[in-house]
């Protein structure tokens, strides 16, 4: 129990630095003509974006089912990976860009910092020049300001 409560843990972790990557390199890389939905004015509920949550969703469903077939502990980071997704859709749809019909607000101070984190990130227009790629960690404010300022400075 502890040893999958482990796994779980650390799948979570580690979900935080592919989401970072999988944001900076290839969703603003070659496959911003699928992100590129979630930097411009929103229209629906859906937006071609949410191909990546599928696509997310789908690998945790396929390792559950590798795991369960009998190569455990497999099942407990698609587990991590599944609670990576749940927590991602409240925090940046949910609480950050509120597309829910109720809309719910960052009450704590972690959640205030994700909330600014993820506004800087969509400062400047376009895929290039971003800042604040992660999800669920964000940067000191400060840092993040400076290095914004200097992408303003390049574009
Ligand atoms: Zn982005
Ligand atoms: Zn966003």
């Amino acid at each position: 129990m502890i040893l999958n409560l482990a796994v779980f843990l650390c799948t979570l972790t580690a979900m935080e630095g592919i989401g970072y990557l999988a944001h900076r390199y290839i969703m603003h890389g070659w496959g911003w003509f699928l992100h590129r939905s979630h930097h411009e004015p929103h229209l629906g509920a859906l937006e071609t974006n949410d191909v990546y949550l599928l696509a997310l969703a789908l690998i945790a469903f396929a390792l559950v089912a590798i795991g369960r077939a009998g190569h455990a502990p497999l099942q407990w980071v698609g587990a991590g990976v599944a609670a990576f997704g749940v927590i991602y859709v409240i925090v940046h749809d949910g609480i950050v860009h509120r597309h829910w019909p109720f809309k719910p607000r960052p009450r704590n101070r972690y959640l205030k910092r994700l909330y600014k984190a993820h506004l800087l990130h969509h400062a400047l227009k376009g895929r290039d020049n971003s800042v604040s790629f992660g999800f669920l960690y964000a940067p000191p404010m400060r840092r993040l300001k400076r290095q914004l300022r200097e992408r303003r400075r390049q574009s």
